[in-house]
This record gives structure tokens, C-alpha cells and sequence, in this order.
């Protein structure tokens, strides 16, 4: 569906992306994830159509970026892009009418997502009398609207609540469901975890991290045991493998270098007679994350 080959964006002398490539499938959630300045929203803007780059390819569907292509995409930026002394529906009916819908088309789809979303009764208000949160919900709708086949959603939950987080979630689960392939970038690990099938991180426009995400967890080699009860920390702390023991309301989590140092462990802690809990997890895209970005800063 989308294919980012090789590519590179320099502003002047400043190199935002470099050599960046990967591929999005259909109907597939890819994350592109990045500390500020790593160079996601230049990548946005170049597979939109707002900005060329400088070397490379971007291909959707087998096809250049033109105007054919970019009807079919849909943008939610991390800024707010809404003309807010105008009402929802008029700001409706200005970027449909963009992306080639009828005013009747329009009417429709935005009536269901507004409906979905909790707040048909906010059609005809002005957006800047929304809240924070409602107008984060005029802005998905937008980028919605013409039924993207490759929706880029960055930072999409920012100025949710739990319960709008959950409604979100949902729509963008169905829509992943009907085939739309979606970009997702945020800071939040767990939400990536939660969406993402593949992944690329960058560090300085460059990539240090990319695949499926099942694999990455799979294939890092450290890992964390969850344990609850009385243990002997020092005992396990000398166990050659431990690399630290954190302790959160009553949860201990014993980092390891790989799974082999899961049987040492385990071994010392089954002394134990007041054990209630005792997990063997991979580490979190939280830990990976960290470490991978840790490391090529220091570079
Ligand atoms: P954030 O998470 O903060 O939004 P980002 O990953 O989206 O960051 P970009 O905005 O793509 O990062 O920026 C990548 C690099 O390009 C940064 O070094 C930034 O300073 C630089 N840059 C971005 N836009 C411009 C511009 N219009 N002119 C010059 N340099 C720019």
C-alpha cells in the first residue's frame, strides 16, 4: 500500500530524514516513533504531498504522490488544523468539499462520526467553543471524513480523557478492521504497543529500530520477572544475570539479561514459602525504546 524507499530530506544544511525506508500494508497499524526532532513530521509531509524530498521514493499503491493519491489519505496532525470561528459542519463541508464529497455526502458521514464519537450536538457550533477534547474529536472526524485508505494519526489521543481515549480506540480499531492502513506516532509506548503490528524508530532522522513488534520483543534478549511475596533481594541481587530490582507497591521486578537467568532466579525465589505471583514477561517497547534511543544519542 505504501512504500518509503531510501529516503532523504534535507532542510539547507540540516538532514531531518536520512536514508528512511519501510512499508506499510493494508489494512496493517505502523508506528513511526521518535523523540521531538527525529524527524516523524517531516516524513508525514513528504508521504502527504505538503513538503518534496530530497532523495528517495514514496509510492502508494504503486503510484507517485499527486493529488489522485493524497484524496485518499487523511491527516491528523499533532498541531490543530481547524478554522475555528467556523461551525463543525461548515468545517466539514470546506474539507470534504476538498477531498471531492457532495454536501449530501458530507452531511451523512459527518452526522454517523459525530454520533459515534458522543456529541451530535455539536454540529452547528463554532469549533473555538469546544473544549480541548471535543475539538481533538472535530479534528479526527476531519481527517476521516473522505474515508482515507491510509490514515497518518500522530499524537492522536493528546488532550483525552480515559473515557474519549476508549472512543477513540474503538473507531480506530474499526477502521483498521475495514482495511485502512494507518500510520500511528505518539510518545506513549503502551498506546503503541496496544495498536502497532511493525515499527520504525528514529533517532536524528535516522533509523535504529525497525519490524514487527512481536519480534522485536521477542528477539530482545532482557527481560523482567514480576514477582509478589517476601525474597531474599540480596540473595538475588549476587544471581550473575540481575541486572536491577525495583519494588512498586508490593510488585517486585527483577530485570535479567536473557530468559537462561530465569532459572537461577527462579530457583532461589521458590525458597521462598510466601510467594503469590511470579511472571516471566518480555520487556516493555517502554525499555526498548529507551535503550535503543539512549544509545545512538551517545553516539
Ligand atoms: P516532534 O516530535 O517534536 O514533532 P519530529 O520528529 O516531528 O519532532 P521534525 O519536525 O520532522 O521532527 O524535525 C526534524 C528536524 O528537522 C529537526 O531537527 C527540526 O529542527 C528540523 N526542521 C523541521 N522543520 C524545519 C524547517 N521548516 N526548516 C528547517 N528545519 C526544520
Amino acid at each position: 500500500m505504501l512504500k518509503v524507499s531510501h529516503v532523504t530530506k534535507y532542510y539547507d544544511k540540516v538532514k531531518a530524514v536520512d536514508d528512511l525506508s519501510f512499508e506499510v500494508k493494508d489494512g496493517e497499524i505502523f508506528g513511526l516513533l521518535g523523540v521531538n526532532g527525529a524527524g516523524k513530521t517531516t516524513t508525514f509531509r513528504m508521504i502527504t504531498g505538503l513538503l518534496d524530498k530530497t532523495e528517495g521514493e514514496i509510492l502508494f499503491n504503486g503510484k507517485k504522490i499527486d493529488y489522485s493519491v493524497t484524496d485518499q489519505i487523511g491527516f491528523l496532525t499533532e498541531e490543530r488544523s481547524l478554522l475555528t470561528k467556523l461551525t463543525v459542519l461548515e468545517q466539514a463541508y470546506l474539507y470534504g468539499g476538498l477531498k471531492g464529497l457532495t454536501n449530501k455526502e458530507i452531511n451523512e458521514r459527518l452526522d454517523k462520526l459525530l454520533a459515534k464519537l458522543e456529541i451530535p450536538e455539536y454540529k452547528n457550533r463554532k469549533i473555538k467553543e469546544l473544549s480541548k477534547g471535543n475539538q481533538q474529536k472535530v479534528q479526527l472526524i476531519m481527517s476521516i471524513i473522505n474515508e482515507p485508505k491510509l490514515l497518518i494519526l500522530d499524537e492522536p489521543f493528546s488532550g483525552l480523557d480515559p473515557i474519549n481515549i476508549e472512543l477513540f480506540k474503538d473507531l480506530i480499531m474499526e477502521l483498521k478492521n475495514k482495511g485502512t492502513s494507518i500510520i500511528f506516532s505518539s510518545h506513549r509506548m503502551d498506546h503503541v504497543e496496544y495498536f502497532c503490528d511493525s515499527l520504525v524508530i528514529l533517532v536524528k532522522g535516522k533509523t535504529v529500530l525497525e519490524g514487527n513488534l512481536k519480534e522485536i520483543k521477542e528477539n530482545y534478549r532482557k527481560k523482567n520477572i514480576l514477582v509478589e511475596g517476601d525474597i531474599n533481594i540480596d540473595k538475588i541481587k549476587e544471581i550473575p544475570g540481575v541486572l536491577k530490582i525495583e519494588e512498586n507497591k508490593g510488585t517486585y521486578t527483577i530485570s535479567i539479561e536473557n530468559k537462561e537467568v530465569n532459572t537461577k532466579v527462579f530457583k532461589e525465589i521458590s525458597k521462598s514459602k510466601n510467594i503469590t505471583k511470579y511472571l516471566l514477561e518480555d520487556a516493555s517497547l517502554n525499555e526498548i525504546f529507551i535503550e535503543k534511543v539512549g544509545a545512538s544519542y551517545e553516539k
